[in-house]
């Protein structure tokens, strides 16, 4: 399969009152907030993503999808951004959805184009992405945990990956796994959780982001048919998606720093004559999240660009949503006392959101391994 270079155009500017937004806001006031201590407490919002999908919230980037014609990824991180002010677990959801779609998006795969793209763009369908594990063997951190043998038609897989998120029965998930024998590669496909051998386990209780429909998959002779390939070879796929992969998950973070700022303001007209005493006070967050945001903003209207110069940028850029929304977290703790400390307090719940954001893959520490690779090249 050959990869074409899409038709890269800028991105317009963003209004915050644009019809898309305003339509997100209503479904985090009036569908998510209600259950954002539910979903923290492992209640998976099926049906807010749904209403999210139906606001517009997955299909901004799509140039397929969105009516515009442009890669819109600052629309659709600006929408993740309102949803992490809430809920980050229901953000880390929106950006799954967000990049399985963006996977079949930047495909050649005309089949899954036509026939499960406009469902997942519309939220109809759910999914996620199962690329944790190979962002990790291409950066050289740990092997591909998933292998295939090739068929006429298809591919058998057979593994086990330890977590993978937004998930339920009939969800898609991109995958890729190493293809043995005769002509060995790695190989990126969608995948059905309803397909016959994949077995979806919930073995872990997790600090955090419970909500998030988080399994454990073992394939057993998972067939997946070639009519399902989005990356062979895989490469020249995944340089041209990757930057957008990435800079998709800024919007996670932006929203989560964004809460915790708002924290910190709340506390002001009770706490203030005290909380002066503190570090990172919501002014000094609010200047670089104004500047981390600005940085974002104009790396989204470059997401095409090959340079390693560019790649650098975009993992810096999400390395600082990473120090940012710690350094925010830890400060709303602080700015909000024992109120944050209670059990369903916003603080001490972005808190845990927060080192999520900083160990989800690419994990801090991953990000700074593939600094070093990129200075050192
Ligand atoms: C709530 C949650 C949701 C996630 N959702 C997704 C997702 O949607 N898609 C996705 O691809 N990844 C997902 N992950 C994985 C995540 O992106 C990271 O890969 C993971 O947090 C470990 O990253 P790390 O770089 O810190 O590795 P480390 O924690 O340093 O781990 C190194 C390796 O050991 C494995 N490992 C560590 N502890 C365990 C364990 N208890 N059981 C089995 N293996 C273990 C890790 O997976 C990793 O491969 C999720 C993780 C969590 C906690």
């Amino acid at each position: 399969m050959k990869t074409r270079t899409p038709m890269a155009s800028a991105t317009p500017p963003i209004s915050p009152d644009s019809l898309i937004l305003n339509q997100v806001r209503d479904v985090v006031r009036d569908r998510l907030a209600p259950l954002t201590v539910k979903i923290d407490e492992g209640y998976y919002p099926a049906e807010v993503l749904r209403a999210l999908g139906e606001a517009g919230a997955f299909r901004q980037h799509l140039a397929s999808h969105n009516g515009r014609n442009t890669f819109d990824v600052q629309t659709a991180l600006a929408a993740m951004d309102v949803v992490s002010q809430e809920c980050m677990s229901t953000g880390f959801m929106v950006w799954a959805q967000d990049v399985v779609c963006w996977y079949i998006e930047m495909s050649n795969n005309d089949h899954l184009k036509q026939t499960v793209l406009p469902k997942l763009a519309s939220g109809k369908v759910l999914g996620g992405t199962a690329l944790s594990n190979p962002m990790k063997y291409l950066a050289g951190i740990e092997p591909l945990l998933l292998t295939a043998t090739e068929t006429d038609d298809g591919f058998m897989l057979n593994g086990t990956l330890p977590w993978v998120s937004n998930l339920g029965s009939g969800h898609w998930f991109g995958s890729i796994f190493k293809v043995v024998g005769d002509n060995p590669r790695d190989v990126m496909a969608l995948v059905n959780t309803d397909w016959a051998g994949l077995e979806l386990r919930q073995l872990a209780k997790f600090c955090g982001m419970e909500g998030t429909g988080t399994y454990a998959m073992f394939f057993k002779d998972v067939f997946v048919p070639k009519n399902h390939v989005l990356g062979d070879p895989l490469i020249p796929y995944l340089k041209k998606m990757k930057a957008g992969f990435v800079l998709l998950q800024t919007g996670m973070a932006t929203g989560l720093i964004e809460g915790c700022i708002e924290l910190c303001e709340a506390a002001e007209l009770q706490f203030g004559h005290v909380n002066c005493y503190l570090d990172d006070r919501p002014d000094e967050l609010r200047e670089a999240l104004d500047d981390t945001r600005e940085l974002i903003g104009e790396l989204c209207t470059d997401v095409f660009n090959p340079k390693p110069e560019f790649m650098r940028r975009v993992l810096e850029a999400r390395l600082l949503g990473s120090e940012l929304s710690l350094r925010a977290a830890s400060s709303a703790m602080l700015h909000t006392g024992a109120n944050g400390y209670l059990h369903d307090a916003p603080a001490q719940r972005k808190l845990r959101e927060a080192y999520f954001v900083a160990i989800v893959t690419p994990a801090i520490k991953h990000l700074r391994k593939e600094l070093d690779t990129l200075a050192t090249a």
